[in-house]
């Protein structure tokens, strides 16, 4: 078996989805797997290239999910297939702490190149966001003498004790895990389909409640999803991001973008950032940087970077020589493939598919993203009251029908796109075709 983009890129259905062997795994996986550990989709994955994911019954399934914005260069990506092999063959581990090696300090290169901003500037990897949100904290805290977190409605940053305590949404990501940390303190987002505020507005109201309810001169960081991505795709309105930079900047609190859904190519540009020229401190990167191997990263202003003691930083695993070799052939994929032009012509693609769902059901609302990170918010027609049953019952139809789609939001009532950019046109359209029609279906 072989995946990669020499699959036949195509949705093709042999049985229902799950299949049978699908479902034969499925109760092997309820007997040893712990139910907390939940799927989207059931259906086990033989092979994936390009824009399909391939299941055991034999069944192609159309890719709109992209492992949650991972596999953005395609799954199996020959760059990345080709480096990791060589790699493996090289050696598998040393722990860079213990001994270094060249590929650790390549992907610190490439990123700073690629993250918004000429300055100097130095990185320390990671094996997961959550690793990289909590390490960026760990040096805000340092490098400012203060304590106080600012994060905002909607966020979400992770699963460890500090991420859920950033993280807004209870179920299913906090409830029950309390206590969590401390001086972590919430302010509200731009979320223009909701609060129909200007950037400038909802950036005086977020200062307001970071400055009377922190204090400035307690908060070490602010840390921002440019554009949110499990708390469903809302792209601030144009202004916010820069007005809290500015803020932050001016009053000695260290701004940090998490780009970890939002970066390296998805929304059509490198990172998130870029379209309001808006230069973060800090930025925290994983998913979509190393074509699916675990890696991470914190990026930012050597100075910042550097106020943290050594041995402050680090982790027995955090750029496995072979999660960098996998990023280094990411990165080279998407430069090849120029992977930010890519992206805004698929969001350009996604986006009138959408314009004509919206035209014939109104449950869909908002239409909103950047790039190939798009969405739709679902609504009570005529109001802005969520309607999470029909999310649900359209997502099943897209799955028995063999297109991998995602739900997101705090209400459960946001669809987001998030497919490879290896994907073809004609598997977008079709694709599309297919979640149409599962509108229709459950209208
Ligand atoms: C996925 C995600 C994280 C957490 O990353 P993990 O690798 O799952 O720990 C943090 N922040 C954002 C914005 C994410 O999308």
């Amino acid at each position: 078996m072989s995946g990669g983009p020499g699959l036949p890129q195509e949705r093709r259905l042999v049985t229902a989805v799950p299949g049978p062997e699908s479902q034969a795994r499925l109760a092997r996986k309820q007997s040893l797997v712990a139910d907390g550990v939940g799927n989207a989709l059931p259906v086990f994955v033989a092979e994936a290239g390009g824009g399909v994911l391939v299941d055991v019954d034999g069944n192609s399934l159309i890719d709109l999910a992209s492992g949650i914005a991972v596999t953005t260069v395609g799954n199996a990506a020959p760059a990345v297939v080709r480096r990791v092999h060589e790699q493996v063959d090289a050696f598998t581990h040393t722990c860079f702490m213990v001994t270094p090696y060249d590929g650790y300090v390549d992907v610190c290169a490439e990123l700073a190149d690629l993250t918004p901003g000429g300055h100097a500037k130095k990185s320390a990897l990671f094996n997961s966001g959550a690793e990289a949100v909590e390490n960026a904290v760990k040096i805000a805290r340092v490098a400012t003498g203060r304590d106080a977190v600012g994060v905002f409605d909607h966020a979400y940053h992770g699963r460890t004790n500090l991420t859920m305590a950033m993280t807004a949404k209870n179920m299913p990501y906090k409830h029950g895990f309390g206590p969590f940390a401390g001086e972590v303190y919430r302010a509200p987002l731009s979320y223009p389909f909701r609060d129909g505020l200007s950037g400038d507005e909802a950036a005086a109201r977020a200062v307001d409640v970071l400055d009377k309810q922190v204090g400035a001169d307690n908060l070490a960081c602010v840390v921002i999803e440019p554009i949110l991505g499990e708390g469903g795709f809302v792209v601030p309105a144009p202004g916010f991001l820069p007005a809290l930079a500015s803020w932050c900047r001016e009053r000695g609190v260290v701004f940090i973008a998490d780009e970890i859904q939002s970066g390296f190519c998805r929304t059509g540009d490198w990172f998130a950032c870029d379209h309001e020229d808006v230069v973060p401190d800090l930025v925290t990167t994983a998913k979509g940087m190393a074509g699916g191997l675990p890696l991470a990263a914190v990026t930012g202003r050597a100075e910042l970077m550097d106020s943290v003691h050594a041995g402050g930083l680090g982790g027995t695993y955090g750029g496995n020589p072979v999660a960098c070799a996998a990023a280094l052939g990411a990165i080279e994929e998407m430069r090849t493939h120029d992977l930010p032009a890519r992206a805004r012509a698929v969001g350009e693609r996604i986006r009138g598919h959408l314009e004509k769902l919206r035209a014939e059901h109104p449950v869909v609302a908002d239409i909103r993203g950047r790039g190939a990170m798009m969405a739709i918010e679902l609504c009570v027609p005529g109001t802005t009251e969520p309607d999470a049953a029909r999310a649900a019952a359209v997502n099943a139809a897209c799955h028995r029908a063999g297109v991998v789609t995602l739900t997101c939001g705090t209400w459960g009532n946001v669809f987001r796109f998030l497919p490879p950019l290896a994907t073809t046109d004609d598997l977008l359209d079709e694709a599309f075709a297919v979640v149409a029609e599962a509108f229709t279906a459950t209208a």
